[in-house]
């Protein structure tokens, strides 16, 4: 068994631990496997161990491994910061779009959607207490957002995504993630018809599957610890 393989098993693992301890099915909690910095053959090995959908924060790298990989049928989901020059290249090759949180960005997204393909699946990112990264719309915004994205023909408005700054403890963990989960049923209260939280990494995985994520995007545990080489 490669390494890959393994590390693919325990996650599944985790989930499964997580999604009983909440009554949940682990059927429920999606994989995405985050391949940022790894290379194609990191990402066949993975599809060997049978994972089929991964997630890419960078356009250039990605669109080299989309390019290699296409033998395999892969599902590929951009996790990064958008910028509107990378919106076509984006809308291309994409099956899913994690962090949309402008409105122009989502009109470029759908304008530019080829017409052979699907709806591009998209997820508001949300900044939730203690973002990470400060990006995201702010919770009280995110329902006018959400309705303006929901009506752009080439996009199908999945659901919210966030990435909270790493929390000290399980309970420190599970707060924003119950934020973002009670601002999905509010927001689907309100006549939206949302599916998808995409919320958990590595660190903080377990947190996410307890307070409802149906999809957790994890790098590390599954590929081990990334080499920017100085590019971050
Ligand atoms: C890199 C990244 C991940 C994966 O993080 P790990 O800690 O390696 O599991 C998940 N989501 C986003 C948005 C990322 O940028």
């Amino acid at each position: 068994m490669t390494a890959i393989a393994y590390n693919l098993q325990a996650v599944h693992q985790t989930i499964a631990q997580a999604a009983q301890a909440a009554q949940r099915r682990s059927g429920d909690v999606a994989l995405l496997a985050v391949s940022k910095t790894f290379p194609a053959a990191a990402v066949r090995a993975a599809y060997q161990a049978g994972q089929h959908a991964f997630g890419e924060n960078y356009v250039q790298e990605a669109l080299r491994k989309i390019d290699a990989l296409r033998d395999l049928p892969l599902e590929w989901h951009f996790i990064g910061p958008i910028q509107s020059n990378k919106t076509r290249a984006i809308a291309e090759n994409f099956s899913w779009v994690h962090g949309v949180e402008r409105f122009h960005i989502a009109e470029r997204l759908s304008a530019q959607r080829p017409a052979h393909l699907p709806p591009l699946n998209v997820c508001l990112q949300v900044n939730v207490s203690g973002e990470a990264s400060k990006s995201g719309v702010a919770p009280e915004e995110a329902e006018e957002l959400a309705h303006a994205v929901a009506g752009l023909p080439h996009l199908r408005l999945r659901g919210l995504m966030a990435v909270p700054a790493p929390g000290a403890g399980l309970a420190a963990q599970r707060k924003p993630f119950a934020q973002l989960r009670e601002l999905m049923q509010q927001l689907n209260a309100h006549g939206l018809e949302l599916d998808t939280l995409s919320m958990g990494m590595s660190y903080d995985l377990e947190a996410a599957v307890l307070e409802g994520a149906t999809l957790v995007r994890i790098g590390t545990a599954i590929f081990g610890a990334r080499d920017y080489g100085g590019k971050q």
